[in-house]
Order: structure tokens, then sequence, then C-alpha cells
């Protein structure tokens, strides 16, 4: 069942129209709640990187991990500072270009090094610039090989064999090192994460210097359907904290323990909402054709990612609307001229069914747990503008993103 009220949400259909995004920011504060033995919480911004939802996380005392200068950028709007708190701001990835090193030292903003290169090319301008150094234990795990991000398959940070000459390379350019920091993937679980944990501590010894901090990374999961279970946040950080005493007492001194969700503070807290259209059966399914694509929401093409959808009969008490009756199980898609826009696929491609409530024309969709990987990784194919932003807290409804217009689209080609 949808955590949001289904009257709420058809009002906000007519406010602002179909395709739109919702969130929910008690489930966000909820989520936050869960995490706060870790001494700092970090959202993996790329998650969902709207300014608003990110001054919500500032307000909660949430720092935040920035992938891009635009991400750098979002942070800054939102009122992070790290001349303020110089936690606030992280700034993570395995290359780093020219316009992005002068924001990173305009705003002494860390630095989390995926590759030696990027060493070299901060060096050469800051020389004492805080690093951090994002170690590949070697292996990984997501919840899709595509969201992996460990191990022998993956570009992002430093090996373990590299681990050795990244340090000493780092004291040769009397570069402040705060930690050591490891994402395995996205959409992990439980059993990995302590993997990675455990790991922590042999890569500390083998790095064989000082630091003040570790990073747990995200990878946290969260349940898309009611076959999955709620992460035990207690045992991660047992297990994380166990790791942490072992790390402090080989070094003989206090360390903090910081976590980097995104989807874990997010993806529950987030629905996109889109209404029916057309309704076709072929010999092989009953499609219910909406007005979002993927170029919307575009896990379930990516990945072949589950999300529970589910019909709100907004003009139910219309006479004449169509419907497929007797049909229990349907295939949703959407509206782009692209066989792959299909919100109900596995992840190769074979187009799976929902069982929706009598889908009518005119109905709403509700695409669950759309909170993360939704917004931020939506496109502009097929010239589709990008969907509103609405934000419920302590009942309000706040439009936190306008529909982006075709004029918006076009602007940058006038030239
Ligand atoms: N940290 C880093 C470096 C990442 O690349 C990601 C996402 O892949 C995250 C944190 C957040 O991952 P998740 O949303 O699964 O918590």
């Amino acid at each position: 069942m949808t955590i949001f009220n289904p009257n709420t949400l058809v009002e906000i259909t007519q406010q602002f129209g179909t395709p739109a995004w919702v969130y929910d920011a008690a489930t966000i504060r909820q989520q936050i709640k869960q995490l706060r033995d870790f001494d700092v919480i970090r959202f993996a911004q790329k998650a969902c990187s709207n300014t608003h939802i990110l001054r919500l996380m500032r307000e909660e005392g949430v720092m935040v991990d920035a992938v891009s200068a635009g991400e750098i950028e979002r942070s800054l709007v939102a009122g992070y500072s790290n001349s303020d708190n110089p936690e606030s701001i992280v700034f993570t990835a395995d290359l780093i270009d020219r316009e992005t090193i002068e924001l990173v030292i305009q705003h002494d903003i860390p630095v989390n090094i995926g590759s030696m290169d990027m060493l070299h090319r901060i060096a050469e301008v800051a020389p004492h610039h805080s690093v951090w150094i994002r170690v590949n234990p070697g292996f990984g795990h997501g919840h899709s090989e595509k969201t992996n991000t460990g191990g022998p398959n993956s570009k992002h940070g430093i090996s373990l064999e590299d681990l050795p000459q990244t340090v000493a390379l780092i004291q040769q350019y009397g570069l402040d090192l705060i930690g050591i920091h490891m994402h395995i993937g996205s959409g992990s679980d439980l059993e990995h994460l302590s993997q990675a944990c455990q790991a922590m501590v042999g890569i500390v010894k083998l790095a064989n210097v000082d630091i003040r901090a570790i990073s747990t990374g995200g990878g946290l999961p969260i349940p898309y359907s009611s076959h999955e279970d709620k992460l035990d946040t207690m045992t991660f950080f047992r297990l994380w904290n166990d790791a942490r005493k072992e790390i402090e007492s080989h070094l003989g001194h206090s360390v903090k323990l910081e976590v980097e969700p995104g989807r874990y503070l997010v993806g529950n807290a987030g629905a996109l909402l889109a209404e029916v259209h057309c309704l076709k059966s072929t010999a092989e399914h009953n499609f219910v054709l909406i007005d979002a694509g993927f170029n919307d929401l575009l896990r379930p093409s990516m990945y072949g990612s589950y999300h529970k959808i589910e019909a709100v009969h907004q003009y139910s008490n219309q006479q004449g609307l169509e419907s497929i009756s007797n049909a229990l199980e349907y295939a949703v898609a959407g509206p782009l001229c692209e066989s792959g826009d299909v919100f109900t696929q596995d992840a190769s491609g074979v187009i799976c069914h929902q069982i929706l409530d009598n889908p009518k024309v005119g109905d709403l969709l509700v695409f669950n747990d759309a909170g993360a990987y939704g917004a931020s990784m939506s496109s502009n194919y097929n010239s589709r503008p990008l969907a509103p932003e609405i934000l419920i807290d302590d009942g309000q409804c706040r439009l936190i993103r306008k529909r982006q217009s075709i004029n918006d689209l076009v602007a940058l080609e006038m030239v």
C-alpha cells in the first residue's frame, strides 16, 4: 500500500498535472533517525538531488556527498558550506576536471579520490588539500551488476594493489588524509555490507597510515515489495562500530564513523504519479499505457527493477470510460517511441505483469518507492520535459520543482 493518502495524490495531480513526483518529508526524517548512531550521515545526493530535499537533509544535520560540479553547486545552493562545517560536502569521483578542481579548492571541499591521477592533479594546484581514499576492496555487490561498484570489473576506487603507492603519494605531496572510504555497490544487502566492514579493518592496516575517519559508503537496501525486509540498522551499525573499535585500537586514538546512504534515506519516501491514457490488449498482454515513460523513471528499463504500482480511481464516478473487463494482471508501459518503455519487465527485458485494480482511462497510477534514482535519473528523451516535484511536509503540499517546458528545452538551441 502506498504511504500517501490517495485523495492527496488526486489533489496534487489536479493542481500540478501528470507525470509528477511526490515525496513525504516525514518518511525521510524517519529514515534519517534509523542511522543516528553513526557520527556522520552523509547523503549521497545522486539518489535525489533536488535542492529542497538537500535543505531538508541539512536541517536534519545530514552532510552531503557530491559526485559532479553540478552536485557541488546544488549543495551550495542548499546552504551547505565547508567554511561553517568542514565536513559538510565531500566530492567523490574517479576523475576530476579543471572546473571541479577550482570549485573544490574555492570551497575547501575534501576530495574522495578514486584514482592516482586525481591525486597528481589536485596536488599540482593545492598541495595541502584534504582527501579521502576510496578503496575498491576487491569485491562488490549491488541490486544489479550495473550497480556493483567493487571487484575487478569496476572502474571505481583505488585497488588494494595500488593502495600503498597511493598512500606514499599522499605523504610525498603533503596532502591531508582524512580517512578511508569504501562503497561496494548500490542496493546491496546486510551480508555483503558486513563483509565490507571486515575488509575495512584489513585495509586500514594495509594502508599503514594515520587516519581520522572511515566511511561505510552507501548501498543500504530498502524493501521494494512486501516480501523484502527492512534493513536491520542496529546490526548494521554494530558490525561497523566493531570494525571501528578494532581500527581505533590499532591506531591508538578515536576514529569517526561515516555512513553514506542515498536510496535508504529517500527511496521509500517518493512516488511517481501518472495518468492512464490508453488500454490495449494483445495476445500476450493487457497493456495500460500512461503518460510517464523511462525518461521519467528509468530503473525498470535499466535494471529490470520492480516498483509496486497501484491504481487510484480518480474519475471512478464518471461513466463510459474504458477498462479491460475480467483482466487482473497488466503490463504497464509509457508513451515513448521505444519498445523497451515498459515499467513491468525483468532484468533481461521480458515483459511481466502486475495485479492492478481495474484501471480505467483517466485513472491515476502510483509507482511506489521511486524516491531514489527516480527524478534524478530522468532525461528529456523524445523531447519530453522533466516532471514537477512536490514535497508533502506537515500536511502541506509544496511544489519543489516546476514542470520543465518545451521552451526551456529548445532555448538552449537558440544559437
Ligand atoms: N556513495 C557512492 C560513492 C556511490 O557511488 C553511491 C551510489 O552508487 C552511494 C554512496 C549511494 O548508494 P545507495 O543509494 O545504494 O545508498
